[in-house]
């Protein structure tokens, strides 16, 4: 090969072909082939659903889940979503996979519920890439109508920035989608860029405060009283509020003191297998409660 060709590599799902210099071509590469891998990972059911408990602050009981996927690559081992779902979002395989996830969380669910087990609502993150979509709406309605989950015990986590580029056809589709009676959350909130003015019109259930607020809420007192206003805000807009990343008592300790309704986070439990979650629903409690 010529010292300096240009490669080229066929953008998948498209017709057109785009051109790398030599120095961007392991890149591209090792994308083509992260892709590739992630096709055949869907092919052969290498994904996985792991779940992390939502707990009650008022009563340490589990009063949900959230649904996070891992990749078994029989090669490689487990992979955090953070090492492909950006790939998956930038090649559109994101929709493949998000319905995937959507699917077989709200079929655990149900599973867990006719095993007489306390049911629990479970949270799925939704990606731009899917909120934008013009299938999510008939895609959450469809796999509602075929697991047979009540809507109820549905809920989407989406992302401030996701809303912002087009409020208009946000609020639609957002109202199209609690007429289901399903729960909408926003994750990661403070860390986007979204105007306050704007959470008024969202018609959301759920705030869910980003974890950069919570690591330090225990002893540094701008922190606390950033969380302290997210909270303050959540009930006077009506809104559930959620606290992630709790790691130690002292969080847990001051979320309650605030009135924070649910907390999640390694203290209780990281994100486990299915079967190690359906235990803590049948014994009823949580390892970091001991
Ligand atoms: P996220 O939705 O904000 O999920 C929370 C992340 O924080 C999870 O990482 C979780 O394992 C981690 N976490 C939970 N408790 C703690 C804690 O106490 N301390 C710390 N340091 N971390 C904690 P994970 O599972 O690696 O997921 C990362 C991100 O990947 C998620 O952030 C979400 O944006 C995305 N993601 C995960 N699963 C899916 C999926 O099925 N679809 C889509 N579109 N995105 C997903
Ligand atoms: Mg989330
Ligand atoms: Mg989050
Ligand atoms: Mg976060």
């Amino acid at each position: 090969q010529a010292e300096n060709a240009l490669h080229h590599a066929k953008v998948s799902g498209r017709n057109n072909y785009q051109f790398f210099s030599k120095d961007m071509n392991n890149k591209a590469r090792s994308r083509l082939d992260l892709e590739a891998r992630m096709r055949r990972a869907l092919a052969n059911e290498e994904f996985v659903v792991f779940y992390q408990p939502k707990v009650s602050a008022e009563n340490n009981r589990i009063v949900g889940a959230e649904a996070l996927i891992r990749w078994i690559d029989p090669d490689r081992g487990m992979i955090n979503p953070g090492e492909f779902i950006p790939v998956a979002e930038e090649t559109g395989l994101i929709e493949q996979i998000g319905t995937w996830v959507l699917r077989r969380s709200c079929l655990q669910i149900c599973e867990w519920q006719s095993e007489g087990l306390k049911t629990v609502k479970v949270s799925v993150n939704v990606s731009a890439r899917q909120f934008k979509s013009r299938a999510l709406l008939d895609i959450v309605t469809g796999v509602l109508a075929e697991t047979g989950l009540a809507a109820k015990w549905l809920e989407l986590e989406i992302t401030e920035s996701m809303l912002m580029n087009d409020v208009e056809v946000a609020v639609k589709k957002m109202t199209a989608l609690r007429d289901l009676g399903l729960g909408l959350s926003i994750d990661d909130f403070g860390t986007g860029y979204s105007s306050l003015s704007y959470l008024g019109r969202f018609p959301i259930t759920t705030l869910k405060i980003d974890r950069a607020f919570i690591s330090d809420v225990d002893s540094n007192p701008k922190t606390a009283e950033i969380a302290r206003a997210i909270i303050g805000l959540s009930r006077g807009l009506n809104l559930e509020v959620v606290a992630e990343g709790c790691e130690i008592a002292a969080h847990i300790q001051f979320l309650k003191d605030n009135g924070c309704d649910t907390v999640q986070g390694f203290f209780y439990s990281r994100p486990v297998p299915a079967d190690q979650f359906r235990q803590m629903l049948v014994d009823g409690f949580l390892p970091g409660q001991g």
